[in-house]
């Protein structure tokens, strides 16, 4: 079992008059910031010059600067820009400014554990992730609560990173909520696996895998796109609430038996068996030197893919359907905050 740990673990002292400098400020970017200063500390903002974010963060009466500028005095650094661009942010404009004396943050251990940022053993690395979006991660300090973290160490130069991660992760409402003790191997390993074999390409390929074979069948694509795509927001919701239970007492026993009897033979050895070898991939750095890799070339695979999805008779079908469905024109703008599941964007 994991340690969890509460606002009275942490020790809030250790971040006292220390300049907090949130490079970044998208989803997290923003949350972190936002709540940093409003838990009474020193915050700079780093972002590229002209770009949007920087009007936002203005907006926000955020202290703003270039990375470098924002790095330069600060003696703890979160990680905030997309994953990618991180070992050039680093490299780039903060290891130069280090002294010797910063703790560097983390939200997702991906540039750490695959040694895309190497930085020097006398400084403090560790991780504070929230489990959630950061509009999440801000409403709810806002409302006194908040979204629980993960924190871990990768490196412990002064004896204090572990404390020092916490007081981060109580700043930001999370120990409000708990925090989680990992490691960067284990967030990094099953944050990739996850969004890979479940949420992200499980999901996607389960889904069009359904609708293709009632199609292929001579079924209106209609009729495939409500009962294998739209209807799983409502079966998802449901475990979110209240587990693989409450999904159960909510549907009717026919679907509860076809459950029980097909779901295992839809997802059968064969399927587990690949899980399997995506995960190895994950952990002997297969897929982590594909990617980084991937963006050197400029993305080619990556976009070549994402067209031909693009093509798939879902789409369309997806895009006419959704028309007629009023209630969707509202939530599609707040959907684009909340829905961010995958990092490596
Ligand atoms: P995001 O894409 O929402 O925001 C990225 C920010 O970085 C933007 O403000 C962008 O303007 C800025 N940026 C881009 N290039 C830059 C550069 N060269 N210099 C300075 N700023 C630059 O990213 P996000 O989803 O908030 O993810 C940030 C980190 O948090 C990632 O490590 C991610 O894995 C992690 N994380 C995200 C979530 C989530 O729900 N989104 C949850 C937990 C952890
Ligand atoms: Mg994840």
């Amino acid at each position: 079992m994991v340690n969890i740990y509460y606002d009275q673990d942490a020790k809030p002292e250790l971040m006292q008059g220390k300049r907090v400098a949130v490079l970044g400020y998208g989803s997290q970017g923003r949350a972190h910031a936002m709540n940093l200063r409003d838990s009474g500390h020193d915050v700079v903002v780093g972002l590229r010059p002209g770009g949007f974010s920087w009007k936002q963060a203005e907006e926000d009466g955020m202290e703003v600067a270039s990375c470098i500028d924002a790095a330069k005095d600060a003696e703890m650094i979160m990680f905030l820009t997309p994953d990618t661009i991180q070992p050039k942010v680093y490299r780039e404009e903060v290891e130069p400014t280090l002294s010797g004396k910063e703790t560097l943050f983390f939200a997702h251990g991906f540039s750490i554990h695959y040694n895309q940022i190497l930085p020097p053993q006398n400084l403090d690395v560790v991780m504070v992730a929230p489990k959630g979006p950061g509009n999440l991660v801000r409403a709810l300090y806002e409302d006194g609560k908040g979204v629980p973290c993960l924190i871990a160490v990768a490196q412990d130069a002064s004896g204090q990173a572990k404390d020092k991660a916490l007081a981060y992760a109580q700043a930001i409402g999370g120990t409000r909520a708990g925090v989680l003790e990992t490691t960067f191997q284990e967030e990094t390993e099953t944050d990739l696996f996850g969004e890979q074999a479940v949420l992200c390409g499980g999901v996607s390929a389960l889904m069009k895998a359904g609708f293709e074979t009632l199609v292929e069948a001579g079924y209106a694509p209609e009729m495939a796109y409500f009962e294998c795509v739209h209807e799983m927001k409502l079966i998802v919701d449901l475990i979110y609430n209240g587990g693989l239970e409450q999904m159960r007492r909510f549907v009717s026993d026919t679907a509860k038996y076809g459950d029980v009897t097909r779901g295992p033979r839809v997802i059968d050895d064969n399927v587990k068996a690949t899980m399997k070898e995506i995960l190895e991939e994950i952990q002997n750095g297969k897929f982590a030197t594909e990617w980084v890799l991937e963006n050197q070339a400029g993305l080619p695979v990556f976009n070549a893919l994402l067209r031909r999805d693009e093509e798939h008779q879902v789409k369309a079908v997806g895009e006419s359907l959704r028309q007629m469905m009023d209630w969707l024109k509202e939530d599609t703008t707040k959907a684009k905050e909340v829905v961010k599941v995958g990092r490596s964007s």
